[in-house]
């Protein structure tokens, strides 16, 4: 279990997906490698998480926000973080923004532009009231 330190933690901003085989999943994942490539966020391991490896936790639990990016509404990633104790302060699934779970398919990735667009517009609102705490201190 990871420890979470309060009220902005290192100041790193995380991106996990749930980088599912379908074609929702697979746009989770690529939406968040464009957040990276645009210096959003760093891009890390949901898996690494699930398996509870204690440096991850740690370094999740340390980070000062926390963006979760589902596929579809099964939630996988978020659940994942939930499970393990990591808040998460940021959380899109791409079947909310209309677009379909499909089986993945060679040109899947045309949507991500409008998943990034909806993380940044909650980064630059604030949490989702649906993501749950942000702080340990209220
Ligand atoms: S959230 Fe949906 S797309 Fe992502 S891994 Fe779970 S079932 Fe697959």
């Amino acid at each position: 279990m990871s420890s979470t330190p309060c009220c902005g933690g290192n100041g790193e901003t995380l991106v996990f997906t749930c980088a599912g085989a379908a074609y929702a999943g697979q746009l989770a994942n690529h939406a968040g490698i464009d957040l990276m490539k645009a210096g959003k966020a760093k891009l890390f391991c949901v898996a690494a998480l699930a398996a509870e490896l204690p440096e991850k936790l740690d370094r999740a639990g340390s980070a000062g926000k926390r963006i979760a990016i589902d596929g579809c509404d099964d939630h996988c990633c978020r659940k994942i973080m939930e499970k393990v104790g990591v808040p998460v302060d940021i959380h899109v699934a791409v079947t909310d923004l209309g677009i379909e779970k499909q089986p993945a398919e060679p040109h899947m990735l045309v949507h991500a532009r409008r998943v990034v667009e909806e993380v940044e517009n909650r980064l630059q609102g604030g949490a989702s009231p649906s993501a749950g705490p942000t702080c340990c201190c209220g």
